[in-house]
C-alpha cells in the first residue's frame, strides 16, 4: 500500500465520523442507502475485531442521532424526511420539544420539533486510520507512507504495477484509491480517469468539559451538524462546496457553522475552539462510490465515497476482497460499477 503523505489523513482525517446510514437516506438513492444501510450492520463486528487486531480503539459510539427542526419551515422539512425514511423501513421516533430537551437539556428551548434516530451511529475516523495502519502491518501488510504514486505500469494495454520515483512495484491487480484525488493519478489514461473531484468541506471542533458535555447525542440541526466526541470535543461541521483543492478556511464558512451550531445549542458560545480545517470529499456525479474494474484491464477503483466513506469502509473492504479473491463482482457491488458512467458518456 503506497500512501504519499500519512495513511488515513485525507478526508478520511478530515470527516466528522457520522455513521449515518438512517438519516441520510434521501429520494432517488435507494442502491446507495441499501449499501450504507449493509455497511452500518457491519459495523459493530468490524470495530471489534479492528480494535482487537490493532489495539486501537475506535470509539464507535451507540447513541443515535436526534434530527432538530428549530422553525415551522424545518418542520415541515423534517416531516417530509420523517415520513420518506420511515417509508424505507428506517426506525425514527418523531419527538415533541419537550421531549427532545428531555434527552439534551442544552439544546435551544425554542425548539419547534426533532426525530430520534436510534440506529445512526458515530466513529472516531481519525483513531479509524491510526487502527487500520495497524491492524495492516500486524497482518504483514507492507504499508509506504511518504510514497506517491507518480506513474503505472502498462504492459500491451493491462496495468501491472505502479511506479514511485525510481522504484516500480509489480502487480496482478492495482487498487485505486486515492480519495479526491484518483481523477489525477499521473500516468492515468483518459478512458480509465474515474469522474471524481473535491467537494470541500470546512469543520471546527470545540471543546467541551469531558466530564459534563453539552451534547451526548449526534444532532443534526438544519445549518450544521454536531458531534461529540468521549474526549470532551464537540466537532462542528460542515460546508459543502465546489471549489476545487482550495484548503483555505473562509470567514464565511466558519460564520455559517457556528451560527448553525448556535442556533441548535446555545452554550457554544461559551467554548473555546479547539481546531478548524478543511477536507476534500471524492464526489462522484451520483454521490455513490465507484467500486470494480476500470476502463483499463488490471486497475480496480475503490473511490467516489463522497460523504459516506467512514460508514463505507467495513463493506468497501469487504466486497473488494471478495472481488479480488474471486475475480467475480459481488452483487452487492454491481450497481456501483465504474461502467456506469462509460454507459452514460456514449450516449
Ligand atoms: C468535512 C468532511 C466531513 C465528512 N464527514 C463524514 C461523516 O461524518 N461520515 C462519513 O461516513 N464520511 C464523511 N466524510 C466522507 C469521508 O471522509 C470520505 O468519503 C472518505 O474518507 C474517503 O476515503 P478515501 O480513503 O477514499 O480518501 P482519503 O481519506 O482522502 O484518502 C486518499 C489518500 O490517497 C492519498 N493519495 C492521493 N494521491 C496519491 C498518490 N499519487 N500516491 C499515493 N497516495 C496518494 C492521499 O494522500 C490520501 O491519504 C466527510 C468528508 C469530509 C471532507
Amino acid at each position: 500500500m503506497l500512501e504519499r503523505d500519512r495513511a488515513g489523513r485525507g478526508a478520511s482525517w478530515a470527516a466528522a465520523g457520522m455513521l449515518a446510514a438512517g438519516v441520510e437516506t434521501e429520494p432517488g438513492e435507494a442502491a446507495l442507502a441499501a449499501l450504507n444501510r449493509a455497511s452500518l450492520a457491519l459495523w459493530p463486528e468490524f470495530a471489534a475485531e479492528l480494535e482487537a487486531a490493532s489495539g486501537v480503539a475506535v470509539g464507535l459510539r451507540r447513541e443515535g442521532t436526534l434530527m432538530l427542526a428549530l422553525t415551522r419551515d424545518d418542520l415541515a422539512s423534517l416531516r417530509f424526511s420523517y415520513e420518506f425514511q420511515r417509508g424505507h423501513g428506517i426506525e425514527l421516533h418523531w419527538m415533541t420539544p419537550r421531549e427532545a430537551l428531555a434527552r439534551e437539556p442544552h439544546l435551544a428551548p425554542s425548539l419547534a420539533g426533532a426525530v430520534f434516530s436510534p440506529g445512526d451511529h458515530q466513529a472516531d475516523n481519525r483513531a479509524l486510520g491510526t487502527a487500520l495502519a495497524a491492524a495492516f502491518r500486524a497482518a504483514g501488510g507492507d504499508l509506504r507512507e511518504g510514497t506517491a504514486v507518480t506513474g503505472l505500469d502498462l504492459t500491451a494495454g493491462r496495468v501491472t504495477g505502479v511506479i514511485a520515483g525510481e522504484r516500480r512495484f509489480p502487480a496482478d491487480t492495482v487498487v485505486l484509491a486515492a480519495g479526491a484525488w484518483s481523477a489525477t493519478l499521473p500516468g492515468l489514461p483518459p478512458e480509465a480517469r474515474p469522474p471524481v473531484r473535491p467537494v470541500k468541506g470546512q469543520m471546527l471542533a470545540v471543546r467541551m468539559d469531558p466530564a459534563a458535555p453539552l451534547l451526548r447525542h449526534v444532532v443534526w440541526a438544519p445549518k450544521a451538524y454536531l458531534v461529540p466526541r468521549a474526549d470532551g470535543r464537540l466537532i462542528v461541521g460542515a460546508t459543502t462546496e465546489e471549489r476545487g483543492f482550495d484548503p483555505h478556511l473562509t470567514a464565511g464558512g466558519l460564520y455559517a457553522l457556528l451560527d448553525g451550531a448556535w442556533r441548535a445549542l446555545p452554550g457554544i458560545e461559551e467554548l473555546p475552539i479547539a481546531e478548524t480545517w478543511v477536507g476534500f470529499r471524492p464526489g462522484s456525479r451520483d454521490d455513490a462510490p465507484l467500486l470494480g474494474p476500470a476502463a483499463l484491464p488490471g486497475l480496480i477503483l475503490a473511490t467516489g465515497h463522497h460523504r459516506n466513506g467512514i460508514l463505507l469502509t467495513p463493506i468497501t473492504a469487504a466486497l473488494l476482497a471478495e472481488s479480488l479473491l474471486t475475480g467475480k463482482v459481488p452483487p452487492q457491488m454491481a450497481p456501483f460499477a465504474p461502467s456506469r458512467f462509460r454507459a452514460k458518456d456514449k450516449t
